[in-house]
């Protein structure tokens, strides 16, 4: 068996002895004779797996008591509606930081159920400061995108956004660092990056936020349903969850998220300095809203993509082909890609520049 170095941008590399333990548990979860997919969601066993997972995603991030944790469906994309749909009632308007892609399409979606003000637009390659932003205070909360997975900017500071609750899709780097909790109302994520399969999606929710949902909300999507039935209104998704679970375990093994913090800036300082070398490849993002997650680059001759992919194939390094609707290459780089993957594909880089720069 060869395993790849894999820098897909999500669903994306899990940590391997995860995917070890998993193999090992596939027909027999410790002795109970079954799959954890075979399991009712309200049994015993799984139950335990549901709360310790839970338990550590709490440890991990240091969640203060205030806050639910919610394991639901429906993506990252369900939550740009599902968001405004139990938030955005309290006054009828938010406010939408725009600073790529996926912030782009969270404004949208959130039209549907309220006004929407869009307090900064960024031009891709950078955050806005936040004294270039129009923030109202009437809004129900500040949305942010905190990594922006296609165009690779990330915020590496926590906007102040006073009384108002600062609500952030963390979908692509949360768990990367550390980050203090109690400066957001919300956060949310897709679980297919730093987390586990996709099918999971994880709802980070301080308390007195819940109870303000649109009387048109499924109750499926509402967070104080969920949050009263702890996460089991309706079957959450068991197997996801238990591999978050395994996630969560091994990032503790690691040191946690300060160990992983360090990690993480090590393996992104080696592609950027790198990048910064050539003039045969190119990062147009500002220096210091880099994203340490996911990093977009261009070949100086696009004609050479397609060798230039084929090459890293043939080296046993995958999914480095950028978003369709950008082009060129995207590394991502998340917690489950070890420093030897970045060594190798920068190995690469140097001796392909070598050979056509
Ligand atoms: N937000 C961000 C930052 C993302 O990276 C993605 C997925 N790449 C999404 C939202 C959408 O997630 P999903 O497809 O799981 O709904």
């Amino acid at each position: 068996m060869t395993r790849v170095f894999n820098f897909s941008s999500g669903p994306a590399a899990l940590p391997e002895p995860v995917l070890r333990q998993a193999a090992q548990e596939m027909l027999d979860w410790q002795g109970s004779g079954m799959s954890v997919m075979e399991m009712s969601h309200r049994g015993k066993e799984f139950m335990s797996i549901h709360a310790e997972a839970q338990a550590l995603l709490r440890e991990l991030l240091g969640i203060p008591a205030n806050y639910k944790v919610l394991f639901m469906q429906g993506g990252a994309i369900g939550e740009n509606a599902i968001v405004p749909m139990n938030l955005i009632g309290r006054t009828g308007q938010a406010d939408y930081v725009v600073t790529g892609d996926w912030s782009r399409k969270s404004m949208k979606e959130a039209q549907r159920y309220g006004k929407v003000l869009v307090a900064a637009t960024g031009d891709g390659s950078e955050i806005p400061p936040q004294s270039a932003w129009t923030l109202d205070p009437r809004s129900s909360y500040v949305h942010i995108c905190s990594n922006e997975t296609i165009g690779g900017v990330e915020f590496h500071w926590t906007p102040d956004t006073g009384a108002v609750p600062l609500v952030a899709d963390m979908s692509s780097n949360i768990l990367s660092r550390r980050i203090d909790v109690s400066r957001y109302g919300l956060i949310y994520g897709g679980a297919q990056k730093n987390m586990g399969p996709s099918g999971l999606t994880v709802v980070i929710v301080r308390d007195d936020l819940l109870g303000h949902a649109l009387a048109t909300t499924p109750s499926a999507f509402n967070y104080q349903i969920q949050a009263e039935n702890d996460s089991m209104f309706n079957t959450p998704p068991t197997y996801a969850i238990y591999i978050a679970g395994l996630v969560f375990k091994w990032l503790k093994a690691q040191g946690g998220l300060a160990a992983i913090e360090q990690h993480n800036a090590r393996k992104a300082a080696l592609l950027y300095d790198y990048l910064d070398r050539s003039s045969f490849y190119r990062n147009t993002v500002a220096r210091e809203d880099r994203s340490l997650m996911n990093v977009p680059f261009r070949l100086r001759d696009e004609a050479l993509d397609a060798s230039f992919l084929e090459g890293a194939q043939q080296r046993g390094m995958v999914q480095l082909k950028g978003h369709r609707s950008v082009g060129g290459m995207r590394a991502s780089i998340y917690n489950a890609m070890p420093l030897e993957g970045v060594q190798a594909l920068v190995a690469y880089m140097q001796e392909f520049e070598a050979r056509h720069g």
